[in-house]
């Protein structure tokens, strides 16, 4: 036993193991991106960040400051002020906020959503965030419906 195991250890065995391992998978398909110059491509329902969106025809924004989304998400991560208008008949939106460090994605924010015919908060594809400060992932209102900017960190 004591011979075989000096054996093993001399000629090296595990390494030749490990080596024939590594070159039996240099010839398999890839099943790895090579990220960030790769992306995968993403089922549509995919959820990434909850963002407003404005009306295609129009290009005005959906959100009616009915507070629905507010109320339901359970992370109470979704901030909403907003004033009577001036004749009275429903509410401008003054601020709208969402913290995505406390967004657990679970898209019940959308559910409730009455505008139609879409939905004015939505589950956008967007999960490329990176930042120093915490305040980057407060998105406020216009960043919810124009999209975070994107910044490039050089090494
Ligand atoms: S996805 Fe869930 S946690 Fe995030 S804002 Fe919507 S309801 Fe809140
Ligand atoms: S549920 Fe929709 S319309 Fe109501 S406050 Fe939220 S985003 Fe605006």
């Amino acid at each position: 036993m004591i011979f075989g195991n000096l054996l093993r250890k001399f000629l090296l065995l595990e390494l030749w193991q490990g080596m024939w391992v590594t070159l039996k998978n240099q010839f398999r398909p890839h099943i790895t991106v090579e990220y960030p110059r790769e992306t995968l491509e993403f089922a549509p329902r995919f959820r990434g960040v909850p963002r407003l969106r404005r009306d295609p025809q129009t290009g005005e924004e959906l959100c009616i400051s009915c507070l629905l989304c507010e109320a339901i998400c359970p992370t109470e991560c979704i901030s909403i002020v907003s004033e009577k208008k001036a004749d009275g008949k429903g509410k401008d939106l003054v601020s709208f906020t969402i913290n995505y460090e406390r967004c657990c994605f679970c898209g019940l924010c959308v559910d409730p959503c009455p505008t139609k015919p879409i939905t004015a908060i939505y589950m956008s594809h967007d999960y490329e965030f990176a930042g120093y400060d915490r305040d980057v992932y407060v998105a406020d209102r216009r960043e919810l419906v124009d999209g975070l900017p994107v910044k490039l960190y050089d090494r």
